[in-house]
């Protein structure tokens, strides 16, 4: 396998979103708009809430991607206009396939918003090609349980989307994805998989790392662009101290994308039209909650 090279490295910005929860963002920011498909990395948290200050994010619409909530800390409970509810602990991954439209809203449950605490976890958008903007909306609620772990010599892989180590994921991307939750004890190296189609990044949330066969020094909050110059990625911890990274990679579509707040399609006229269809009523609602 060839390792890839590190094009650059992005600090990430914080910012506060939703109802006002704290995130440490990679992109969009000014200085990297998407990485082609992927569209927003934010990692939530990790913040500690006091009794009833925990926020979500009330009722919004999605058209035309995915977003795909991974939680580590706390619990949050979602609802949508396509009548699904469910609630997300601690390792579990929800991938939301919004297509032609839903509401919903990501909110903390009403138990973790009464006793507070931490609260930590990572929503991306992934882009939808052309052909897969107006499907039916669709969800894959993955228990933590559920999703393959594998582990050697100080190396551990969550393997949420794509292969790594021999072993596939369970939850069915609209186009090949990898999604890695890599973590790496004092001294452990990784190497690992990146297909050589695939866009990549690494994006450092504990620890340090060095990425790539030049050794290059990433902190927390850092995102490494992965160059298109092999098949692998090589990753150490270099510190004393644990080191958590996503690994995503994805074919890039290659679209024009038209994005405006919530709506993420290919022409300014389909996101008039997302307006419209939202404002008139077509996306559906949230049906209130009996009992
Ligand atoms: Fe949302």
């Amino acid at each position: 396998m060839a390792n890839r090279s590190i094009v650059g490295v992005v600090p990430s910005t914080r910012t506060l979103e939703g109802g006002g929860f704290e995130v440490r963002r990679p992109f969009p920011t000014t200085r990297v708009d998407h990485v082609d498909p992927f569209l927003l990395l934010d990692e939530m948290g990790p913040q500690l809430h006091a009794p009833g200050a925990a926020k979500g994010a009330p009722d919004h619409p999605h058209r035309g991607f995915e977003t795909v909530t991974y939680l580590l800390e706390g619990t949050f409970e979602h609802a949508d206009s396509m009548g699904s509810r469910g609630v997300l602990q601690p390792g579990d991954v929800q991938w939301m396939t919004a297509g032609s439209g839903v509401i919903h809203s990501e909110m903390p449950t009403k138990e973790f918003q009464a006793s507070g605490g931490r609260l930590h976890g990572f929503q991306l958008w992934v882009n939808l090609p052309a052909r897969d903007k107006m499907m039916r909306p669709r969800y894959q609620d993955v228990p933590s349980a559920r999703i393959p772990v594998v582990e050697h010599d100080g190396v551990r892989v969550k393997v949420i989307a794509g292969e790594a180590l021999g072993t596939k994921a369970v939850i069915d991307t609209r186009i090949p994805i990898l999604y890695l939750h890599v973590t790496l004890q004092p001294g452990a190296v990784l190497e690992t998989a990146v297909p050589e189609d695939h866009n990549a990044f690494v994006y450092v949330f504990r620890g340090a790392a060095n990425a790539g066969p030049e050794e290059r020094a990433l902190v927390e909050g850092d995102m490494a662009v992965l160059a298109r110059d092999g098949d692998s990625l090589i990753l150490r911890n270099p510190g004393e101290a644990p080191l958590d990274a996503l690994v995503l990679g994805a074919v890039p579509l290659r679209e024009p994308v038209a994005r405006y707040g919530p709506f993420v399609m290919n022409t300014r006229e389909e996101i008039v039209a997302a307006f419209d269809d939202y404002h008139a009523g077509r996306f559906g609602k949230i049906a209130a909650q009996v009992g």
